[in-house]
Formats: C-alpha cells, sequence, structure tokens
C-alpha cells in the first residue's frame, strides 16, 4: 500500500533557509526546494517523467524560472542547482551520479552550480514509491496543493495556481501548434480568448513551440547557447506579427537570438523565400557598425530538420514587402529611372512611369518608403519635361501624404 500521507508531510516540512531577505511570500524563508518540486510535478503533468530520473535540463530550469518570477521580487538569484542539490536532505531525491563520478558524488562535496551538477550527476532519481504515487494526477494535485499552502503566504497562493495552470495551457498549446504543424492543417482552435491568461499562454506556447522545432538556434545567425538553468539566447519571432496574422504555427516563426530578433524586427535583417538572409543597406548607413551581422546577407538560414515546420514562404515573402527596409534599392531605381526618363522624353511614357512609381508606392509601407525630400528627381525643376516634373512633384506630395509618419 502506497503511503500518500507520508510525502504530503515530507512535502510540507521541507527544511528552508530562514536567512534574512527573503520576502514575506515565501514565508520569509527560500522558496527553491518547494518551486523546485513545483517545476518537477508540470513535468510529470506534460508526460515528459516517464521513468524515474529527474534531469537537469532546459525545460525544467524554464519552468523553475517562471516560478521564481512568480513569487520572488525581479533581480533576486534563481539558481536551480542549490535546491537540485540540497533535496537529498528530504529523504525522497537521491542524485544518480554519472558513470566514473560516484565517489564525488559520495564525498558529500557540495555541487551547487549548474556546471558542478552536470558534469558529476546523470539526475535525481525518487523513492520507487513516490514515483508510482506521482504517475497519478489526483495525487499530483494533492502534493502541488499541499506545496503551495504549506510554503507560501494566502496572498501568493492564487498566484501560483495561475502559474500552474499557464504552464500546462502552454505545453498544451505548444504541442497543438506543432503537431498542427506536422499536419499542415491550416486552422488553430478558435478557443483561446483575447485575455491577459491567453494571451500569456499564447506567447509561452509559441515560444516553445519555435524554440523546440530550431532546437535553441538562431535561424540567422547559428549561433546556440542553452544554460544549464534553462536560460536559451534565442527568441520567438513572428513572421508575420501575431497582430497582423494571429497565427502561431512554428511556420509563422523563427527562432532568433536577441540581436538578430532585433534587427528582424527594425526591418533591417530579413530572410528571402529561398531561404536565405537578406541585409537592408541601411544596416550599414549613417556610421553603423553592424559587425559579424554583416557577413550574413545570402547566407542560408538554419532550418528545422522536419521541414513541416519550415517558414511558410508565402509569410516570409508578406514581411520582405511590408516590414523590410529597402529604402536605398528604391532611391537606386528612381534615380536609375530620372536618368533614363532624361534621356528619352515622352509624355506618354512619363505619364505612365508616375502612375507605375504610384503603383508601386502604394504596395510599400511607411519605413521601407524614401521621403520625396531624400529623393533629388521630384526637385528637378530644370528638366525639359515640366510635365513630368510637375507631375513627380505631385505623386510626392501624394506619397508625403500618403506615408506621413
Ligand atoms: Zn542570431
Amino acid at each position: 500500500m502506497f503511503d500518500l500521507a507520508q510525502y504530503i508531510h515530507k512535502f510540507t516540512i521541507l527544511r528552508r533557509d530562514p536567512a534574512k531577505g527573503w520576502p514575506a511570500s515565501t514565508r520569509g524563508k527560500s522558496p527553491y526546494k518547494p518551486l523546485l518540486l513545483l517545476a518537477a510535478l508540470d513535468q510529470f503533468d506534460q508526460g515528459q517523467l516517464t521513468h524515474n530520473l529527474i534531469e537537469l535540463t532546459a525545460d525544467l530550469g524554464n519552468l523553475f524560472e517562471l516560478y521564481c518570477a512568480t513569487v520572488l521580487l525581479p533581480g533576486m538569484g534563481c539558481n536551480i542547482a542549490m535546491p537540485f542539490f540540497h533535496m537529498q536532505g528530504e529523504g525522497f531525491w537521491q542524485l544518480v551520479p554519472l558513470p566514473g563520478k560516484e565517489a564525488n558524488v559520495a564525498s558529500g562535496w557540495r555541487l551547487i552550480t549548474e556546471s558542478q551538477l552536470l558534469n558529476n550527476v546523470a539526475g535525481a532519481r525518487l523513492d520507487d514509491e513516490l514515483f508510482t504515487l506521482l504517475a497519478v494526477k489526483e495525487n499530483r494535485d494533492v502534493l502541488r496543493a499541499a506545496l503551495i499552502d504549506a510554503h507560501f503566504v494566502e496572498a501568493t497562493q492564487p498566484l501560483l495556481w495561475e502559474r500552474v495552470a499557464t504552464n500546462q495551457a502552454a505545453f498544451l498549446y505548444s504541442s497543438e501548434l506543432l503537431e498542427q504543424a506536422r499536419k499542415k492543417l491550416k486552422e488553430l482552435r478558435p478557443s483561446l480568448e483575447d485575455d491577459g491568461f491567453a494571451r500569456e499562454v499564447r506567447d509561452q506556447g509559441f515560444r516553445r513551440a519555435v524554440v523546440v522545432a530550431y532546437n535553441h538556434r538562431c535561424a540567422c545567425c547559428g549561433l546556440r547557447i542553452v544554460t544549464p538553468g534553462g536560460h536559451t539566447a534565442v527568441e520567438a519571432a513572428h513572421i508575420i506579427p501575431w497582430s497582423e496574422s494571429r497565427n502561431d504555427q512554428p511556420t509563422n516563426g523563427m527562432a532568433l537570438c536577441r540581436l538578430c530578433h532585433w534587427s528582424f524586427d527594425e526591418g533591417l535583417m530579413s530572410v528571402a523565400t529561398d531561404y536565405r538572409v537578406i541585409l537592408s543597406p541601411q544596416l550599414a548607413a549613417h556610421g553603423n557598425m553592424p559587425g559579424l551581422l554583416s557577413m550574413l546577407d545570402a547566407r542560408p538560414i538554419f532550418l528545422p530538420l522536419e521541414t513541416t515546420l519550415h517558414p511558410d514562404p508565402a509569410n516570409l515573402d508578406w514581411r520582405n514587402k511590408k516590414i523590410f527596409r529597402k529604402v536605398q534599392r528604391f532611391q537606386q531605381f528612381l534615380n536609375s529611372f530620372s536618368f533614363s526618363v532624361n534621356d528619352s522624353p515622352s509624355d506618354i511614357f512619363s505619364v505612365f512611369a508616375v502612375n507605375w512609381m504610384l503603383e508601386l508606392c502604394l504596395l510599400m509601407r511607411p519605413r521601407s518608403i524614401a521621403r520625396p525630400s531624400q529623393v533629388g528627381f521630384w526637385r528637378d525643376h530644370s528638366s525639359p519635361l515640366h510635365g513630368l516634373s510637375r507631375a513627380c512633384q505631385s505623386l510626392g506630395c501624394v506619397i508625403d501624404s500618403i506615408y506621413r509618419e
């Protein structure tokens, strides 16, 4: 007979550091052990712990960090290695040494940094009895409630339950996104309302789906850095912004490091439909020094292994037309156009040309358009083509009024 009551008791009497400085929300003691157990319970819920070994993965670290952010003040430390090591003292959590590292683990040497743990232990093993109990959802709910009630004040408890619900919903959402992309389904289920909870679920779920698809690697520069604590150098970027597309599918996203993400958002970098990096001429303008970014031009991006998760070229095409900054290319085009018109004046051609330019301009967004004052062509009053010159001035006014920032 398994004894759930003894584990409820053990979960409520976790030994926690009472040093000064812990906030009132954690009853004035270190919250790390209960938060680590809450993160591990989430992994059980997500079906990630199918055998009795809790590994120090980025996923576990990320969940732990989300719980820390819920109860701790910004700037307070969040080192998962400390509770992972010290939980041994609770009697139901044993560190499993890596082959050849048994002596280090048995020596009592304190393994309290992520790298010390990763170099010496494969993970933590629970009592077999506890592991069996945790396979049942009702038992997990009871133990989770024991942790939250015993170690956090009443005002904080709803925040933790909300975090539990968000983590579960975000995991389901990310799994569903990946599943839909693999099956090439177009429509998302419409159940996520546009409230704060849904937004957080969507953000967390989309981020997880994209980061998993790209295995934490920046699509544009290839950078991949993941700390054992779950910090990854990449973020999930929408290709067509969610506000425009309502599309969180991985084929509308890419994992990008912070610099590439910023450049992407600013329209300074993008990806062509043949999956090559394209850089805006603005990147190197006005004394900018883009450094390593300038070496990425025309290089193939790093794609997910699964082809069904590759960016949808139609989404990339939309972004390149609407957000990518091509000012200088547009200016070059205008300059060359001006030259050819002066060489072969024709009223018919001028009308055609102005109309065509207007069409072209209407396809472009404000940030990708050259402001009329920057284009000398429109100020060329000495041109023999007075009609065209006037028409172009009019066109400049039209564009100016359409695209005024
Ligand atoms: Zn990058």
